[in-house]
């Protein structure tokens, strides 16, 4: 595997769309294995209590006495104790997320700074010892504590838009909360990459809502479509991403470019300012 460009500065990207089932999970753990596979050292995040990144990266996150993000945005764990290494593929980790984490939501409004927890975690030195190029963060489908947590912490959003009926239904509510983020907590956040998920080419549907979504967002969307695949669906059931299960498939060819084209537009982007 050739290798992909690292970014001058690195990029912390949250995965975002408080709609359930679009495709965040599998565009967090996708793109994380492709640019891995790339020589890229990236780290996921799992900030959703469902944990569904976790175990798709091959993660026990249900093993008692472990250090998760939720030990982490309390203050009882530090980046590198809630850090795990991937056990099938170099280069990827994760923070896995555990269910206790469903009551943070509720336990990080009391706490101080609560809004700042995880950018105050996602400490430089640690992850400079780790050597992260990357940080993924997979988002709960909800615009809550933990959702804003990963705003603040992040400088760019990714959302996955389903090539479906409603596709662009709650969008509007995401900017809006993307822009008083920006306003309040975190100037440099901005949305830098849209991704068209779960296309199916049999229905003039996907086409027409593909083609709304590149009018309205015009280059930020990818021009990689990730189509719908069962195989994606498979993976997280052996506990692999679809790369690591079906190299050779669409799905993971698909991810694997649309990986590329992430890094390399970051690459463009640096170089020419
Ligand atoms: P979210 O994290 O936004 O809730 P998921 O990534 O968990 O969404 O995806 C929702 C469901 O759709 C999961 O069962 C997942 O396996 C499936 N899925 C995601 N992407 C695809 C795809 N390209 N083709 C087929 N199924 C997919
Ligand atoms: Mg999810």
């Amino acid at each position: 595997a050739g290798q992909l460009p690292k970014p001058p500065r690195r990029r912390v990207i949250t995965v975002a769309n408080q709609k359930g089932g679009v495709g965040k999970t599998t565009t967090t753990v996708n793109i994380a294995a492709g640019l891995a596979l790339h020589g890229i050292r990236v780290l996921v995040v799992d900030l959703d209590p469902q944990g569904n990144a976790s175990t798709a990266l091959g993660i026990d996150h249900r093993a008692a006495g472990i250090d998760s993000v939720y030990e982490l945005l309390l203050g009882e764990a530090n980046l590198t104790e809630a850090t795990q290494k991937c056990p099938s593929q170099e280069n990827l980790y994760c923070i896995p997320a555990t269910l206790d984490l469903a009551g943070a939501e509720i336990e990080l409004v009391s706490l101080v700074a609560r809004e700042n927890r995880l950018r105050n975690a996602l400490d430089d030195a640690r992850l400079d010892a780790l050597g992260i190029d990357y940080v993924l963060i997979d988002c709960p489908p909800s615009l809550g504590l933990l959702t804003v947590n990963a705003m603040v912490a992040a400088n760019e959003v990714l959302i996955p838009i389903q090539c479906e009926y409603y596709a662009l239904e709650g969008v509007g509510q995401l900017l809006r909360n993307i822009e008083l983020v920006q306003a309040h907590l975190n100037p440099h956040l901005h949305v830098s990459t849209i991704l068209l998920t779960m296309y199916d080419g049999r229905t003039k549907l996907a086409d027409q809502v593909a083609e709304e979504v590149r009018r309205h967002f015009g280059p930020k969307v990818l021009n990689t479509i990730i189509p719908r695949s069962v195989k994606v669906s498979e993976a997280p059931g052996y506990g692999m991403t679809i790369i690591e299960y079906d190299p050779g498939s669409r799905g993971a060819m698909s991810y694997l470019d649309a990986a590329r084209e992430i890094a390399e537009r970051a690459f463009a982007i640096t170089r020419t300012r």
